[in-house]
């Protein structure tokens, strides 16, 4: 416990890893890396790595996959190894990080504040608002060539 508010302490008060490193040393804490796998090991999260630009401007996947140059400013995607990204991108995937909040309750609650939210068509208050959101509240959803009995947004 004493590591996850250290580590909150990080996050709450928007330290960079320069100043929390300089705290940990001062502290006799562990360091920065072995807080935060030991935190990604209580989270249950697994990050997927993906190979980023040295300035961030792509992240090597998809389309850019084999690209050994970025296309916005011609930087290398690889060091001079010729096989170590520049860079790497670390993103935590979407589904366990939904059913992580759908299990907790507070969240799910929280979860539910586009079907609860009283929609004005003249005025733009949030995204649920926009056209392009009425537009979906009123399609099914369609998958491949099966269009579903359900409408976006239908399941609170
Ligand atoms: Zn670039």
């Amino acid at each position: 416990m004493e590591l996850i508010h250290f580590y909150a302490l990080k996050i709450d008060e928007g330290l960079t890893d320069r100043a929390f490193k300089k705290i940990c040393y001062i502290t006799s804490m562990n360091s920065l890396k072995t807080i935060q796998k030991h935190i990604q090991f209580l989270s249950g999260f697994q990050p997927v790595c993906y190979d980023c630009g040295c300035s961030s401007c792509v992240c090597y996947t998809g389309p850019y996959e084999i690209l050994t140059k970025c296309p916005k400013c011609a930087s290398d995607h690889y060091k001079t190894d010729g096989k170590t990204p520049c860079s790497y991108l670390e993103y935590l995937p979407i589904i366990p990080r939904l059913r992580a909040m759908v299990a907790n309750s507070s969240y799910a609650r929280k979860m539910q504040y586009c079907s609860k939210h009283i929609r004005n068509p003249r005025k733009i208050t949030n995204i649920f608002n926009g056209t392009h959101c009425l537009l979906l509240w009123e399609t099914c959803v369609k998958i491949g060539d099966e269009e579903l009995p359900e409408w976006f947004f239908s399941d609170p």
